[in-house]
């Protein structure tokens, strides 16, 4: 454990500037200019940050801790990608759905975590998938990996339906009281469903209310995959969604949990009046979006081939609502591509929104770190770190970096590195160094 950390660069500082960071009980205690007259305090519970950038944390706002490589386990080495389109993922991963056991559950869950830490991870919500295949294995397991890693990382676990709650052949009635169940355990904090997988409309919304009202009733955050379709002619549901949400009074009897919408490809079709009537229409509400930017490129096309994900830089600075981008699925016939590093999605922001500058950089940063954090609950912080926040951050680089150690929050998002050296709640969790 970590009482201090001394001779660091920090974000919102000039980079010629160097500081001590002070740690009590897991939180920040103070953050002073570096004292370099200090007599040689080389302890073993004081870190030398040796002139290295110190930031945030970082955040997978949304991430499947259950289907995550697939395609690198052994177990399911026959299921390989062929024509690489949404319909065989589906199919190839309900067939690994089906031959789930706890021990691949366990081994894939704790190998992605171990590689989130390692790239400076220290908060995460998990979506593990609750239905009549998996019944409720996957969530099992996501709850033994939240207790094994609660040292070194938070582990948020969302019990989520990925199938129909209203259509099939029972009509859903077997996930819904799956999920029924789910809820009723308090380590479950989120509860989420997919309500474009409903075989029509008026399905989807009974998806939407039902869910709704789950969370309500439980006291639990709620998380909607939503709009994951790019037809400018295919009408999005976050109108009705929005409309059910607060017909259910969300924010009724001093309800403080949130609401995240991911995915949401349809809503980069919208005109001004549409984002300023979201804007509106979203309100008082606790609501934030997750760009999956990695998957929507690889999955989601319109009919004319326009591929597209969620404006992120936009939304916050022009419609001042909270975004975040996260990874979704890793080694999978979703998204076969990219690894469990989300600043591997702020350099891609740079390049898809077209946003090299400093302050469009920091912007990125925040999105998968206190932007990310704020989607899943924890209270939003900006990058600046202040006494009070808490003690979980990435340090950048190793001691001989020299002139290319990076200085700034925007070098870190152009081109972050490899090694990194990750710390949650005053404690080392990871270095690389
Ligand atoms: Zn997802």
């Amino acid at each position: 454990m970590w009482k201090k950390i001394t001779g660091v660069r920090i974000p919102n500082q000039s980079p010629s500037s160097q500081w001590d960071i002070t740690i009590q009980d897991g939180k920040i205690s103070s953050v002073d200019p570096h004292d370099s007259t200090a007599p040689d305090s080389k302890t073993s519970d004081t870190l030398d940050g040796g002139n290295r950038l110190l930031a945030p944390s970082l955040c997978h706002a949304h991430i499947h801790l259950d289907k995550c490589f697939l395609l690198q386990d052994p177990k399911f080495k026959d299921l390989q990608i062929e024509r690489g389109d949404f319909k065989e993922a589906m199919e190839m991963t309900g067939e690994a759905k089906s031959r789930f056991a706890e021990d691949d559950l366990l081994r894939r869950g704790r190998q992605l975590i171990e590689e989130s830490l390692r790239y400076g991870v220290t908060a995460m919500r998990a979506f593990v998938e609750v239905d009549g295949v998996v019944q409720l294995k996957c969530l099992g397991a996501g709850l033994k990996l939240k207790e094994e890693f609660e040292d070194r990382c938070g582990v948020q676990i969302c019990a989520f339906a990925q199938l129909p709650l209203f259509s099939g052949a029972d009509g859903g009635a077997e996930t819904r009281h799956l999920m029924a169940t789910a809820a009723l355990y308090d380590k479950v904090e989120v509860l989420g469903s997919t309500p474009y997988v409903e075989e029509d409309e008026a399905k989807s919304k009974e998806n939407v209310d039902w869910i709704t009202q789950l969370a309500l009733e439980h006291k639990k955050h709620l998380d909607l995959h939503l709009d994951y379709f790019l037809d400018e002619h295919k009408q999005p549901l976050i109108w009705e969604t929005l409309k059910i949400i607060k017909g259910l009074k969300w924010t009724g009897n001093g309800c403080k949990k949130q609401i995240t919408f991911g995915h949401c490809t349809r809503l980069i079709r919208f005109r001004k009046e549409e984002w300023t009537r979201l804007e509106q229409e979203i309100g008082e509400l606790p609501v934030s979006f997750v760009g999956l930017p990695t998957s929507d490129l690889f999955m989601m096309h319109s009919p004319e081939k326009v591929r597209g994900t969620l404006p992120v830089i936009d939304m916050i600075h022009q419609h001042r609502l909270n975004a975040a981008m996260a990874v979704n699925n890793v080694g999978n016939a979703f998204t076969p591509y990219g690894n469990c590093d989300p600043l591997r999605l702020a350099a891609l922001g740079v390049g898809l929104y077209q946003a090299g500058t400093n302050k469009d950089a920091e912007l990125l940063y925040e999105a998968v770190s206190s932007r990310a954090k704020a989607a899943i609950g924890y209270r939003f912080t900006s990058l600046g770190l202040e006494p009070g926040q808490p003690a979980d951050f990435v340090l950048f680089d190793r001691m001989d970096s020299g002139w290319r150690c990076r200085k700034s929050i925007a070098e870190v998002v152009y081109d972050s590195g490899e090694e990194r050296h990750t710390i949650f709640r005053g404690r080392g969790t990871f270095s690389t160094l």
